[in-house]
């Protein structure tokens, strides 16, 4: 079955004869780009023509009106929806609302649900005793405010002089706690309360100081 290749063109041939003379130049005419100044979505940090791909495009379309009245009205007028609609069918245009309410939707309640499990989160921080002089401060929760643990420890290490690790959290938990060596539990209190670094964000109440006081079995 004889195959014919359709469709391709053959590779680009030697430029036309009225094109010969430049032969060394042949470098594509590239327009110059028109100063144009790229106005970012303050809500979803694009550019404003990318809104309506995002799944906050109400809430750009509010902050464009509020910050760029003429911008808002080139894209958003009457005027401009009605030139729209003239290249793209109603049916498309509806479908393309219904689409952006439902991912609005769902990026709203993912919001709602995150939110929900940091506020029900808790920053614990628990004073060991290893020995008679010997503390540990073992800090565990601050990954469910996005904290970034290795940079955390970190963090710690160098604010304390000290060993500070990201260690496993004993017996099956699936989340991982912050070891830092020596009683610095009010200090790291004082430092998520401030905000310090990596550890923005994560509001006072929901951190908790716990003595854990081993009892020494006969020693
Ligand atoms: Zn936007």
């Amino acid at each position: 079955m004889g195959k014919k290749q359709r469709g391709q063109a053959p590779p680009a041939a030697a430029p036309g004869p009225e094109e010969a003379e430049s032969s060394t130049a042949p470098a594509p005419v590239v327009e110059p780009t028109p100063p144009k100044e790229v106005v970012y979505c303050g809500v979803c940090d694009w550019p404003v023509e990318y809104c309506e791909f995002g799944s906050t495009f109400t809430k750009c379309k509010e902050w464009l009106k509020a910050e760029h009245p003429e911008l808002w009205d080139k894209y958003y007028s009457e005027d401009a929806l009605a030139a729209r609609l003239g290249t793209i069918s109603l049916e498309a245009q509806s479908k393309l609302e219904k689409d952006t309410a439902k991912k609005e939707a769902k990026a709203e309640a993912k919001a709602e649900a995150d939110m929900k499990k940091k506020m029900s989160s808790q920053v614990i921080i628990k004073r060991i005793e290893r020995t008679k002089r010997k503390h540990v401060t073992v800090i565990s929760g601050l990954d469910k405010f996005g904290v970034d643990l290795k940079k955390a420890a970190k963090q710690f290490a160098s604010k304390f002089a000290t060993g500070a690790s990201v260690s496993k959290v004993t017996a099956g938990a699936t989340d991982d706690e912050i070891v830092v060596q020596g009683d610095v539990c009010y200090e790291v209190l004082e430092m998520i309360e401030d905000g310090v670094g990596v550890l923005k964000g994560i509001p006072a109440d929901n951190v908790e100081i716990v003595e854990d006081k081993k009892k020494k079995g006969g020693d």
